[in-house]
């Protein structure tokens, strides 16, 4: 059983434009690749969680996100990050399927299939939702990015829940909660 950190992908590792699936909007967000490779060097591994319900709605298909995700974990190794799985919820809010964030099923999934161990695991994320995740599925904690749309959740999180102005302060913040 391995410690994981699972990462919100739109508005934590890359730059949120909204249904954001074209390889030309590509950006990642100041201080992930230096975040995830302390997060690795700390002993976790790492698995992206995100809703995409951008398939439901129509706004792009299947393969422009496998696309977009595969151009992410691929820039990503070039940095020497490991990004062992890629879950996602592929539905619209009023679906009522059982993977939206934040229903815990995706990182149940992560449990079985990668063999996390979900107390000792983390959740990075710019939503209330991402938080509550956390919560529901049993993880260690969680840490609220103030990037994406992090500034404007915050006031919907419990400020017990550290905030962190990026992911490689993110980072640092689940290493002195796990010293
Ligand atoms: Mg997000
Ligand atoms: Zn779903």
């Amino acid at each position: 059983m391995s410690a994981y950190v699972f990462l919100d992908r739109d508005g934590t590792l890359t730059e949120d434009r909204g249904y954001t699936f074209r390889v030309e909007d590509y950006r990642l967000l100041p201080g992930v690749a230096e975040g995830l490779r302390r997060l690795t060097a700390l002993g976790f591994r790492l698995a992206i969680v995100t809703n995409q319900s951008g398939i439901a709605r129509g706004r792009f298909g299947p393969q422009d996100f496998e696309r977009f995700q595969k151009h992410l974990v691929d820039d990503l190794a070039a940095r020497g990050v490991v990004i062992d799985a890629s879950y996602h919820c592929p539905h619209h809010p009023d679906d009522g399927c059982g993977c939206r964030k934040p229903s815990p099923a995706l990182l149940e999934r992560a449990r079985d299939e990668l063999g996390a161990d979900l107390a000792r695991s983390w959740m990075i994320g710019d939503h209330a939702g991402d938080v509550a995740l956390a919560a529901r599925a049993g993880l260690a904690g969680a840490v609220l990015v103030l990037s994406g749309r992090g500034r404007d959740e915050a006031a919907s999180v419990d400020p017990a829940v550290p905030r962190a102005d990026n992911l490689s302060a993110a980072a640092e913040a689940i290493a002195a909660a796990s010293r």
